[in-house]
């Protein structure tokens, strides 16, 4: 059993093509362990057996009749801001706790199409607020690395769910690192590709302009393979790019000869302690090891990128969250009036961090402002894409933090600013839509951390290429195993 649960996704695919074994025998071993595990590190707000088990037999005969399929038989989280026709999609929310997709988002029939097995829908920080998963208002996530920490958010659920081994490949999405934070905490890979590369089609939306879908795995392998199934255009998202999709797990390497690595002076990780600082000198100096050239890299902008996430963000949610008014979709309490109707299902649905960003995102919207803040903020973001087309003209890749420190203890970040601080490195990526991913680097204060590799846009080979090399060079999440687990299995 535990055998199973261990396997990468490769390793499952691989063994069920070949019939070495059945996507059946896979599905139940990780329900067991979910079965065994999860009421303890609450990776899943919905436990989606009896589909996982269907959808297992349907791959097996699928195989039996002599497709190949990219991911037979891989057990998959799915993020529970993503619709999968009959089951709950919570967002994390009150307001949306008892509502059931009317249909499947493209990224997860993509899944579904290769062969993907859905394991359960993931926590997460409401609306995919947040970066601790704290936010939920349906349930907490623990790290499996240390229950007394957070997961990482906003996609705490599917990285905690794949650092347990309670699925081989979790369904994120990241709007200002909400795949990269979480993967860092919890010693695994978190990709996301670059912005309208997947399909967000069946994504609750929480800011448009920004929001990418993208996996969070236990390999750099497998982040390509789960990545390949859900990449390519889909004329049912209109932000979804029309190009073709480079083969990502083929151009896997295994050094970095001849790539120019860029170190962005103005993220000084001095400022981060001594432990952390000296774990990225090392980390770049193992880079250096494997052949690639570091250079010194300007992004002159890149203290100005929390200030204007939050404004764009913000503006983006008080627009898109504007549809959970009572009328349509869940919750509904009902008052005097239409009006307040609106107001008391709003303010009962809503936690406190979505009622923040609304307050906010309506103010830098409203006239008199709109000019002051939301178009500032949207031609500061023209900046950061111009930095960074500077900075690539010297470099291939950008090497930085995942995350300003490791995870941290529940209820230890009590004001709004700390939280929003954790994304630092990973915003100034998303503002530029450009790809980027975090891969394990080593442990700090006994938790693992992550380094983040970008690329320009459309680059998720030589991406997901070099953290390869990366990875099979230092095996830095291979080093250790969450605890919890050594009894658990
Ligand atoms: N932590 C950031 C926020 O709270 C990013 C979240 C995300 O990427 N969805 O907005």
């Amino acid at each position: 059993m535990s055998d199973f649960i261990r396997m990468s996704a490769a390793e499952v695919a691989r063994g069920v093509n070949g019939a070495a074994f059945s996507a059946s025998d896979v599905t139940d071993a990780v329900l067991a362990h979910v079965d065994a595990v999860d009421d303890r590190i609450g990776s899943y707000l919905t436990r989606l057996h009896d589909l996982a088990r269907e959808t297992a037999r349907n791959v097996d005969a699928r195989v039996k009749n002599g497709e190949k399929l990219p991911l037979a038989g891989v057990p998959v989280a799915v993020k529970d801001n993503m619709c999968l026709t009959g089951t709950r999609t919570t967002c994390g929310s009150k307001i949306l706790e008892n509502w059931i997709s009317p249909y499947t988002g493209t990224a997860v029939q993509r899944i579904l199409n290769a062969g993907g097995i859905p394991v359960g829908k993931a926590n997460m920080d409401e609306f995919a607020m947040g970066s601790s998963c704290e936010n939920s208002a349906l349930g907490e996530t623990r790290n499996p690395y240390d229950l007394d920490r957070v997961p990482g958010g906003s996609s705490g659920g599917s990285a905690a769910a794949v650092a347990a081994y309670e699925a081989a490949i979790g369904m994120g999405s990241d709007t200002g690192g909400s795949i990269r934070e979480p993967a860092a905490f919890c010693n695994i890979v978190g990709f996301k590709p670059t912005y309208g590369r997947i399909s967000r089609y069946g994504l609750i939306a929480f800011a448009s302009s920004l929001d990418q879908i993208g996996p969070l795995t236990r390999t750099v392998e497998d982040a390509a393979l789960a990545y390949e199934a859900m990449a390519g255009h889909d004329p049912m998202d209109s932000t979804s790019i029309d190009r073709q999709v480079e083969a990502a797990s083929t151009a896997l390497r295994t050094d970095l000869k001849g790539v120019r690595v860029g170190i962005v002076k103005e993220f000084v990780t001095e400022n981060l302690g001594p432990e952390i600082h000296a774990l990225y000198q090392q980390t770049y100096a193992e880079l250096e090891k494997l052949g690639a050239e570091l250079v010194d890299v300007s992004l002159p902008t890149a203290d100005y990128g929390l200030a204007t996430y939050y404004l764009i963000a913000p503006a983006e949610c008080s627009s898109n969250l504007a549809r959970f008014d009572g009328v349509r979709y869940g919750m509904r309490i009902e008052g005097a009036d239409v009006g307040q109707m609106y107001e008391k299902t709003r303010a009962a649905g809503f936690g406190p961090e979505v009622k923040r960003r609304i307050l906010i995102g309506t103010y830098a919207l409203s006239s008199g402002y709109y000019d002051a803040y939301y178009v500032k903020a949207q031609k500061a973001r023209t900046l950061f894409s111009q930095d960074f087309k500077r900075a690539f003209e010297s470099c291939d890749l950008i090497a930085s933090p995942a995350a300003s420190s490791p995870a941290f203890r529940f209820k230890s970040k009590s004001d709004p600013y700390s939280m929003y601080m954790m994304d630092y490195y990973t915003i100034p990526m998303s503002l530029a839509g450009l790809p980027a991913l975090s891969v394990p680097c080593g442990w700090v204060d006994g938790m693992p951390m992550g380094l983040q590799l970008a690329a320009p846009l459309f680059e998720e080979a030589r991406l997901l290429g070099a953290a390869h090399a990366y990875e099979q060079a230092t095996h830095h999440a291979r080093r250790h195993e969450p605890k919890m687990l050594e009894v658990a299995s």
